[in-house]
């Protein structure tokens, strides 16, 4: 079992959040002395840090809701990156963190502090990029207006490379932050690299325009602030649509996109199949460990059957401690491989507690469209009867419905 200590923190995250934090203020300090004070490089600056604070104070003014973490702040340290000397990428996240937890939601701080030096960390490397392929004697910004295509290529890869620190520097955290949570599943989350891209670009033509008058920054405040609350409606219409403690479809858009992709498949001639999968003996689990145990293993379990499905496999929370999966184009030979698959994966699973090792398996229950029901209803009747069979027979196995 892994031992909680330090702050009510694993000590390999408390020791991760040290080194990162020490990393970044052993750069900014090391930096600092050869970075030369000029005064255009403190105007853009400004200008920049007074776009990215604009943001965060409209932020505060419209209220954000609960749960919400995305902000579009690398709009204004890229550019930063981008056109400064690499130490002003160490230093800029620390005011606008610090504003954040005052204005717009006091985390918890330790938590600010790691984010602050992933990200400088992870802004210097892409400023560090950007400034070694600069051409001998050009600034940034001449760089950019003597030969703009080859400047603006090195911007995107520079961009691109603060994009990816960033995210590897995180996933890590979140993975020792939580026993439900994996690095891989931060990595391959894709809603939230486009954002990343979307948030990149919007910095690298900010960055291009402030080669020409830095005071732009405030012209793009209004299209970065129309794009962060835009954000807040898809996070709003995607919390409708999942149930909160595992992130899968809830049961009513489960059922509504299956039933979907249940008349497609009728209509084409495809095949589909459903799953319902069952925790084994969960309440065992809840009685042993508690209910804050039982719900990260559900987490836990929620994740291992999201990385083990195809993209267009709907995956949802039936309810309880019951999934439901839809398997488009998938018959029985391959419906049973891989529900097979999702079983092993979750045997597999080892969730970490503060009293010892949880280990979950699920029973799964299948049936195919045409062979065992041509709606919904009945489909989800044959697959639950399969299951029962499933669990009779032992539990951890897969059973599929009767012809
Ligand atoms: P079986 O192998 O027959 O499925 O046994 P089981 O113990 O899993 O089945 P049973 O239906 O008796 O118990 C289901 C348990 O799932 C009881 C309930 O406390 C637990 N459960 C349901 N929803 C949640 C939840 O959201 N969080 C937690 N922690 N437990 C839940
Ligand atoms: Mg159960
Ligand atoms: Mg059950």
């Amino acid at each position: 079992m892994r031992r909680w200590a330090l702050w009510g923190l694993p000590p390999a995250l408390v020791c991760y959040s040290l080194v990162l934090v020490a990393t970044a203020t052993g750069l900014m300090v090391a930096g600092l002395p050869g970075t030369p004070l000029r005064r255009a490089d403190l105007l853009t600056w400004a200008s920049l840090l007074a776009g990215a604070m604009l943001c965060i104070e409209l932020t505060h003014r419209q209220g954000q809701p609960a749960g919400f973490s995305r902000d579009l702040l690398s709009a204004w340290k890229i550019p930063a990156a981008l056109l400064l000397p690499p130490v002003y990428a160490l230093i800029t996240p620390v005011p606008l963190v610090a504003l954040q937890h005052v204005r717009v939601r006091s985390g918890l701080v330790h938590r600010r502090a790691v984010t602050a030096a992933a990200a400088g960390i992870a802004d210097a490397a892409g400023s560090l990029l950007f400034h070694r392929l600069l051409p001998a004697g050009l600034t940034p910004a001449g760089w950019f207006l003597r030969d703009p295509v080859p400047a603006l290529v090195g911007a995107i890869g520079a961009a691109l490379l603060c994009m990816v620190v960033n995210i590897l520097l995180m996933a890590v955290a979140a993975d020792m932050s939580s026993p439900a949570v994996h690095w891989w599943s931060v990595l391959c989350d894709g809603e939230s690299l486009t954002l990343d891209l979307g948030e990149i670009s919007a910095g690298v033509l900010i960055a291009v325009a402030c080669v020409h008058n830095p005071a732009v920054a405030i012209v793009a405040v209004p299209p970065v602030w129309l794009l962060h609350r835009s954000l807040g409606h898809a996070q709003l219409r995607a919390a409708a649509r999942t149930d909160a403690k595992t992130g899968l479809l809830n049961a009513a858009t489960w059922q509504v996109e299956v039933e979907l992709e249940i008349v497609r498949a009728t209509r084409e001639g495809r095949p589909l199949a459903i799953l319902i999968a069952d925790l084994d003996r969960f309440k065992q689990v809840n009685d042993t460990h508690g209910h804050l145990v039982g719900d990260r293993v559900l987490a836990a379990v929620a994740t291992a059957l999201r990385c083990g499905l195809r993209p267009y496999d709907v995956a949802g929370r039936f309810g309880g401690e019951e999934f439901t999966v839809a398997l488009p184009n998938a018959d029985q030979d391959e419906a049973v491989r891989i529900a097979e698959r999702l079983r092993r994966d979750v045997a597999g699973l080892l969730a970490l507690d503060t009293g010892g090792t949880v280990q979950v398996t699920i029973s799964v229950g299948a049936a195919v469209l045409g062979t065992h029901g041509s709606d919904l209803t009945d489909l989800l009747a044959a697959a639950d009867v399969a299951l029962y069979r499933a669990k009779a027979a032992g539990r951890n196995q897969v059973a599929i419905a009767a012809a």
